[in-house]
């Protein structure tokens, strides 16, 4: 059996730098009623077929939702995030967080993976050395030992769950239909934060769009054709393809 992870936050404000914290759609409601900026990240797959992680099955198509692609059904997963290229606006000089009563789940849950076939790797973390070496133990025999962060990691998943057929009448409404295949990258929209929350307000009655798939890959654009799918190389105007 690993030993024992042992964690306490020290405060020195990284993980609140450069980071796009992802936001339930409450969250990003609310980053847009305090003049946040949010990236809207999508990558999509199709059921039983290209960027479909077979092992991930349960957890990527409970978090994604069927959209028309050419003459093929995509799924895609949309992500709300706060902007953070730099420090987040919340940080404050002495690296504190101004709202920490009310900041996003996704801050209370650092450095817990939310998902859940992702284990958690100090290494992979912002947090220095010290932080890894005091505290009450954070994972005992690969099991999160603190209820309470396993209620907000469960929270954060159910409102995956939730959000998604919202986020992607939002996506719609704004215009923002180019996926990109998961696996292969996504693609990133800055959407200006005024349209973006009055279709927050309005999506109930928004029209559903076709949706494009961004493949660089000529074989792979190829492949997705078979599929059905409509792809597109195009240099985006409107958003980022963030390839892997
Ligand atoms: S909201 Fe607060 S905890 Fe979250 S990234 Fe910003 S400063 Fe850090
Ligand atoms: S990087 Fe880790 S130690 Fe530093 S503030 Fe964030 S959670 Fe705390």
């Amino acid at each position: 059996m690993n030993p024992p992870i042992r964690f306490a936050c020290t405060g020195c404000g990284k993980c609140c730098t450069g980071h796009h914290v992802p936001l339930t759609l409450a969250e990003a409601r609310q980053w847009a009623a305090t003049e946040g900026q949010v990236v809207v990240l999508i990558e999509g797959f199709v059921s039983d077929g290209p960027g479909m992680p077979v092992d991930q099955r349960e957890h990527v198509l409970g978090r994604s939702y069927p959209v028309s692609c050419g003459a093929a059904e995509l799924r895609v997963s949309v992500t709300f995030a706060a902007f953070n290229p730099g420090r987040c606006r919340n940080l404050d000089e002495h690296d504190l967080c101004r709202i920490y009563e009310t900041r996003p789940l996704v801050c209370r849950i650092y450095p817990a993976e939310i998902n859940p076939h992702l284990p958690l790797r100090p290494e992979n973390k912002d947090c220095p050395p010290e932080a890894w070496q005091q505290g009450p133990e954070l994972i005992h025999g690969q099991m999160l030992a603190d209820p309470q962060l396993v209620a907000l990691i469960a929270a954060s998943r159910q409102a995956d769950r939730d959000d998604i057929a919202t986020k992607v009448a939002i996506c719609e409404a704004l215009g923002m239909n180019t996926s990109a295949l998961k696996g292969n990258g996504f693609t990133a929209y800055l959407p200006d934060m005024g349209a973006f929350s009055t279709a927050l307000e309005q999506v109930a009655s928004a029209e559903r769009a076709a949706w494009s798939v961004h493949v660089v890959d000529p074989a792979l654009s190829a492949k997705l054709l078979e599929h059905g799918l409509r792809t597109t190389a195009e240099t985006p105007q409107y958003y980022a393809f963030i390839g892997f």
